[in-house]
């Protein structure tokens, strides 16, 4: 018999009224507004303040008292995650909070995985001292340890100050919608009034290498999703190494970039036509795979890999489709992710990409989902969408808890917004790029390195990316949230 547990009340665990953070840190709901090195203006419907602005006038107050006390249970400890149980606690959430992680470490943030804690993790291992067993679980545990904290979003404690009960280390394998009962890995289930599901998405394998599911891994090469994988593969970047990228989407170029600075010979292969994918354009692609080469990498693209080649356990080289040959100390596999949803399987749940929504986030009465594993019907374009983007995991955390309080049944509609940096260049995305029709420079100049491209698809302005142009952005960005026309937009604010 499974054991039960009803979040905060079996265990003992003290749900106390909320209490804002004490120590002054900016909450993550907050905190990725911004995104990005050089920051980014606040955003014009991205409400991160924990309030909500929908129409509250038909909100019926005892049910919402209800609410206030309900059960929640949310799976998946990570960005969505925190930002659904930290707005549930700052929109007046009382009841008990249970966050289920199946990973051992508290909240923590993944865009620095592809960034600078892969230089800080090489720049810490090439410090160390000759002798030193890098590999001893010691060393290994102190090393996950400490790139946690360059990364952390929360610790366990700032958590418990909330009252959210938290359950790291123990995945769910099971949900019961009806009942919204969660199974656990450890044979336990949490009985819960909502339950939110936050389980973002997995790194997927090359098919037909011998990295794909079910196979031995072979030492040297890697993927980057998780902190571990983060760590491991920073610890083969050194100068002079060489290092394939299979895969020039955001995290394979980004990965490619920061391998590059730290002198190491880098080979970035890519099956598309340009890098970055989200269908940018050739003036941000170009540019992009422009400072790739000024920096050494060898950037191959229209090729696929045929095979990794393997000796004693590990990784010798990468053969291409073309026949070449290239010779590898790693390899990084950045070839795409898959929505995290087999324990939902059995669910009911409509489960074809991603846990599928309404326009509200809702999947089943009491069931939500967030973040990257969820796919609704956005209201801005009438189609299906599933955002793999840091803000939009922390937007719809808030939007979800605005829903389980019943304050709003508002379309989740905020515009998708990412960034990138590579190499010195920062990168922001807002809107729908993918698709257009036409992607003209507005602003500076891919010469200069600094410009803006605005696209058009039809009769409508649909995204806007910014390559170290914030401010000069930031009109076109506000046309872009206000639904403006392209002719309307072009009219105004073309230099
Ligand atoms: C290397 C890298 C770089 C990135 N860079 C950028 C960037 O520059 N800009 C940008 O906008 N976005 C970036 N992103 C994307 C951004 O990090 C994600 O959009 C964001 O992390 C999504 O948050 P999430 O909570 O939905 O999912 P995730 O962060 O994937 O978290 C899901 C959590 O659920 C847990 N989980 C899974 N299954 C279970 C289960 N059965 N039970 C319990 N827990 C479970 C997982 O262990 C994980 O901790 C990057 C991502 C990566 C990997």
């Amino acid at each position: 018999m499974p054991r039960t547990s009803d979040p905060g009340r079996e265990r003992g665990v003290s749900t106390p009224a909320h209490r804002a953070p004490q120590d002054g840190t900016t909450t993550a709901a907050a905190s990725h507004r911004e995104g990005g090195r050089d920051g980014d203006g606040p955003r014009e419907n991205g409400r991160s303040d924990g309030r909500h602005g929908g129409d509250l006038r038909s909100v019926d107050s005892s049910a919402c008292s209800e609410a206030t006390q309900s059960r929640v249970v949310v799976v998946g400890a990570s960005a969505a995650g925190l930002s659904t149980v930290e707005a549930l606690r700052q929109q007046g959430h009382r009841g008990p909070v249970t966050l289920v992680g199946a990973e051992p470490w508290a909240p923590y943030d993944r865009p620095p995985l592809s960034k600078h804690l892969l230089t800080l993790v090489a720049t810490a291992q090439g410090a160390r001292h000759p002798g030193t067993d890098a590999d001893s679980p010691s060393a290994r545990t102190k090393s996950l340890d400490g790139a946690w904290k360059q990364v952390r979003l929360r610790s366990g404690e700032e958590l418990t100050e909330l009252g959210v009960q938290v359950r790291l280390g123990s995945p769910a394998v099971g949900l019961e919608v009806a009942a919204r009962r969660v199974h656990l890995a450890d044979g336990e289930h949490l009985d819960a009034d909502h339950v939110v599901i936050a389980t973002g998405v997995a790194a997927c394998g090359l098919p037909g290498t011998p990295q794909r599911p079910g196979t031995p891994p072979l030492r040297g090469v890697h993927r980057l999703r998780t902190l571990e994988d983060a760590v491991e593969l920073g610890a083969q970047l050194r100068q002079g190494a060489r290092l394939v990228v299979v895969g020039g989407g955001l995290v394979g170029s980004e990965a490619a970039a920061v391998a590059a600075t730290l002198g190491m010979q880098v080979h970035l292969v890519h099956r598309g036509e340009q890098l970055l994918g989200h269908g940018l354009g050739a003036s941000v692609t170009d540019f992009v795979r422009r400072l790739h080469l000024e920096h050494g990498v060898d950037v191959r693209l229209r090729t696929a890999v045929a095979n990794i080649e393997a000796h004693a356990g590990g990784v010798r080289a990468v053969v291409l489709s073309d026949g070449t040959r290239l010779p590898a100390d790693a390899v990084l596999m950045a070839v795409g992710s898959r929505p995290v949803v087999d324990w939902l399987s059995g669910s009911g749940l409509d489960l074809s990409d991603g846990v599928s929504c309404d326009a509200t986030l809702s999947a089943a009465e009491g069931v939500y989902a967030a973040g990257d594993v969820c796919r609704w019907p956005h209201p801005r374009t009438g189609r299906p969408a599933r955002v793999e983007h840091r803000a939009n995991a922390t937007e719809q955390g808030i939007h979800v808890a605005g829903r389980i309080l019943g304050l709003h049944a508002d379309p989740f509609a905020a515009l998708p917004y990412y960034w990138s940096e590579q190499y010195a260049a920062s990168l922001q995305v807002h809107g729908w790029p993918q698709g257009h029709d036409e992607a003209e420079v507005v602003h500076g100049s891919p010469e200069e390195r600094r410009f803006v491209v605005a696209y058009r698809q039809g009769p409508r302005l649909t995204a806007v990316l910014a390559v170290r142009s914030v401010k000069a952005a930031r009109p076109w960005r506000a046309a872009l949230a206000d639904g403006a026309s392209w002719h309307q937009a072009y009219g105004e604010l073309a230099a």
